[in-house]
């Protein structure tokens, strides 16, 4: 093929219902963000995940008014040159609106080359390390007999690894009295939070023994010496990880973590640029990186972060909530088969609409997620019903996050 240029650069917005098995976020209004990268070649087209659900218009603007123009009538198989073309365009670089936008004309450059050479992604990047990546699911549970109902129900299902809250992210505690005239807003108390996580894990370790891996996320709910006591009481549950112990703005109380406890820790689902992940795999302060792909730029920058961590011995557990769409988590799946150093992989699971809305979605069987195998990313996506399901726009409730004096926090 001689000449072959990108013809059209589209943005698509839906809200295919909500997530299927997502704690605390079970009600939310997922708005995807889906960029279709069309080319000179009849029917030859990429697509890539954008989605960035609590900025959705913002990223919408970015690929239609700035990253289009910018990419029209060039190559698609350039992927590099072009990932740092736009990385440098507007000379400010970095940030979730604009990463976001780059990472779905990212992976649906990758999607076009793959399809191109008749082949899956995972072969482009080096061919499979594994037939299929384990996935650790999420269990929830008013108390700890609750959490180990569930815990069992993913066991049963065959699978390995199980992520354990109680009461969603930063626990479901009655709280102390706050001043009067306080603010609506999501409430939890760190401190309840914080002396009820150990009681769970010791309660699930002796009902279930120690066949299942057991997870948990902090989702950055402690203040830093709190969190500094949580991972070290709970060293004697031998986690499999202990997920976001710290916000990116307290990075350097890792040092503190490791040296007071050997929980293995995983981190990056907030980061947004090298400068937040190189002194923790440098310094060898986690155990996992668990960035979020789309966050990051798209597949061009995790391959090579994924690579950078397998020189230091850390493993990847690519972030794979509700909110990324079923081409995100095929994209996830595509890295964690090629990558000598995979983990584990979070995995939300698919709605209905979804299923019909993405054809060829990863298939999640006996506790390991496989890929259609088809050229490219391997998964296709119907617009007609996407425009049945509109994005809504508004305020987002959940994110009104709040401690019980009304100080307002990250969510
Ligand atoms: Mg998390």
């Amino acid at each position: 093929m001689a000449a072959l240029t990108i013809r059209a650069v589209r943005c698509i917005l839906t809200a295919p219902g909500p997530s299927k098995l997502s704690p605390g976020g079970g009600a939310l209004q997922r708005r995807l963000i889906v960029v279709k990268v069309e080319t000179s070649e009849p029917g030859l087209y990429g697509l890539g995940c954008a989605t960035f659900t609590q900025r959705h218009r913002a990223v919408q603007t970015v690929v239609e008014e700035y990253l289009a123009p910018l990419l029209i009538g060039r190559d698609p198989r350039q992927i590099e040159d072009l990932w740092q073309t736009l990385h440098v365009n507007a000379y400010w670089r970095h940030g979730p609106v604009v990463n976001n936008a780059m990472s779905g004309v990212d992976q649906a450059l990758w999607d076009i080359l793959g399809k191109l050479a008749g082949l899956p992604v995972y072969q482009l990047l080096g061919g499979q390390c594994r037939a299929g990546a384990a996935v650790y699911r999420h269990a929830d549970g008013r108390d700890p007999v609750e959490v180990e109902d569930n815990v069992r129900r993913f066991v049963e299902q065959g699978v390995r690894y199980v992520r354990a809250q109680m009461g969603g992210y930063g626990g479901r505690a009655a709280l102390p009295a706050g001043p009067q005239g306080k603010p609506a807003g999501h409430y939890y108390d760190p401190d309840a939070y914080a002396t009820s996580v150990p009681r769970l894990f010791a309660h699930l370790r002796d009902k279930l023994g120690d066949e299942v891996q057991l997870l948990h996320d902090v989702h950055e709910r402690l203040v830093p010496i709190t969190a500094v006591r949580l991972a070290k009481e709970l060293e004697p549950f031998r986690l499999f990880f202990l997920e976001d112990l710290l916000p990116p703005e307290q990075l350097e109380w890792f040092q503190m973590v490791r040296q007071q406890c050997s929980t293995p820790l995983a981190m990056g689902e907030l980061f947004v640029s090298p400068l937040e992940w190189r002194p923790l795999v440098s310094g060898r302060l986690i155990d996992f990186i668990r960035c979020h792909l789309s966050d990051l730029g798209g597949l061009t920058p995790a391959r090579k972060l994924a690579t950078v961590c397998e020189t230091f011995g850390i493993r990847t557990a690519w972030h794979g909530p509700g909110d990324v769409s079923p081409i995100g988590h095929a994209v996830n799946i595509h890295l964690d088969l090629a990558a000598p150093n995979f983990g584990v992989q979070e995995w939300a699971g698919f709605n209905e609409v979804e299923l019909e809305m993405f054809p060829g979605c990863p298939e999640l069987r006996d506790g390991y997620v496989y890929l259609s195998d088809r050229p490219g990313l391997g998964i296709d996506f119907n617009e007609e019903l996407a425009a049945r399901y509109p994005c809504p726009d508004g305020v987002l409730e959940w994110t009104q996050t709040r401690l019980p004096d009304g100080t307002a926090v990250a969510p």
